[in-house]
């Protein structure tokens, strides 16, 4: 039968065991915990977690699209652990602030008790120990019997007062040893959880990391100019597209966007990734490449556009080509039911890629397409 201390740790820990195998690419950590309990709960933890990481090693993502799915979904596996990580410690945090507190009022009667056992000691001790009275209390001597009966009573009183303090003195000792022995453990345990937490972080940073780096090599491999001093180390990313939405239409930075196969133009990293394969898939039909003649647009080039053409370009700082998401293309797209059109109608979709209802007819633009985030999402 577990103590209401130890059935209460017992619960802490298999809330914790289960939220780190139900994590996603949870890793086995190896948390160095001072106690031998805590130990036995990492091989456990790490037991049930390697066999799902082997499992999603099965299945190693072989296209770009993939590749994309693959790295955005680990990127944000890495921003759930965080928060994870961060909401267990405030939860351990209010539990021992909570343990702390009850440490300290226990410590409090305590010394209350303690000041009271002093005097009560002393005065009992005093009574029976005193050698002029040859073993006879004071009580005993003065005054007549109902009054010493009297005394006697005041006398088992005192004494039964004081083993009560000192029962009670004893017992908040306990409770207080207790109590602050629950905490170091809840402490170890939290330390343990936290530990193993950001081991996970750190295999899903590894992981998002090298498959960034697989889709560079893929994107290279079929003729993406990605320039080393352009691009930075990471290449082309598509795993912090979430921050483009801070940045104003027409002014998204250099990190975020990633070059296309026709050389000069680049769109948001998914966007760029999805069409480039999108691009395979239509040089295996068509033999060539597909024809941009515009993709991302800054605001600068929005601006120079509308006043050149105004009623041709979207008003600046509202088209999706500011945004990184649309292109416009050439080599037969660009008339409407044209065979490339056609093809592009009924391919498009499965690289997230739409010509949106609005280019049908107003303005008319067959030869705007766009990428739909949500739509590549689900790929
Ligand atoms: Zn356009």
């Amino acid at each position: 039968m577990p103590s209401p201390r130890s059935a209460r740790l017992i619960a802490v820990v298999t809330v914790m065991t289960s939220l780190a195998v139900s994590a996603p690419y949870g890793t086995a950590a190896a948390a160095s915990a001072d106690t031998t309990t805590a130990k036995d709960r990492t091989a456990a933890a790490g037991e049930s977690t390697e066999s799902t990481w082997a499992g999603e090693l099965g299945k190693e993502p072989t296209s770009l699209t993939e590749l994309r799915r693959e790295a955005q979904k680990a990127y944000k596996s890495i921003e759930d652990a965080n928060r994870a990580l961060v909401a267990r410690q405030k939860k351990f945090g209010a539990v021992e602030k909570e343990l702390a507190a009850k440490v300290q009022r226990l410590q409090q009667a305590t010394a209350e008790l303690n000041k009271l056992r002093k005097p009560l000691s002393e005065l009992v001790s005093s009574i029976y120990q005193d050698p002029s009275l040859d073993g006879i209390s004071p009580f005993f001597r003065a005054g007549n019997g109902t009054t010493t009966l009297r005394r006697i009573a005041d006398l088992d009183h005192l004494v039964a007062g004081r083993n009560n303090v000192l029962d009670d003195a004893i017992k908040l000792l306990d409770k207080q040893q207790q109590l602050a022995q629950e905490a170091q453990e809840l402490r170890a345990a939290s330390l343990l959880q936290e530990a193993q937490l950001n081991a996970q972080v750190a295999a899903l940073r590894k992981r998002s990391s090298t498959l960034v780096k697989s889709l560079t090599r893929a994107l290279i491999k079929i003729g993406v100019k990605i320039g080393e001093g352009t691009k930075g180390a990471g290449g082309c990313d598509p795993t912090r597209i979430s921050e483009a939405e801070q940045y104003p239409n027409g002014l998204l930075p250099k990190s975020i966007l990633c070059p296309l196969p026709q050389a000069g133009e680049e769109l948001r990293a998914d966007a760029a990734i999805a069409f480039a394969d999108l691009n395979l898939a239509y040089k295996k039909r068509f033999g060539t490449s597909m024809c941009v003649s515009d993709s991302y647009r800054s605001l600068a080039e929005q601006q120079a556009v509308y006043y050149r053409r105004p009623g041709f370009a979207a008003t600046p700082g509202k088209s999706n080509h500011g945004l990184g998401l649309a292109v416009d293309l050439c080599g037969g797209v660009q008339i409407f039911r044209s065979v490339q059109f056609n093809w592009l109608e009924a391919n498009s979709k499965r690289y997230g890629w739409v010509h949106p209802d609005w280019a049908y007819s107003s303005p008319f633009e067959p030869w705007h397409w766009e990428y739909d985030p949500k739509l590549g999402s689900l790929l």
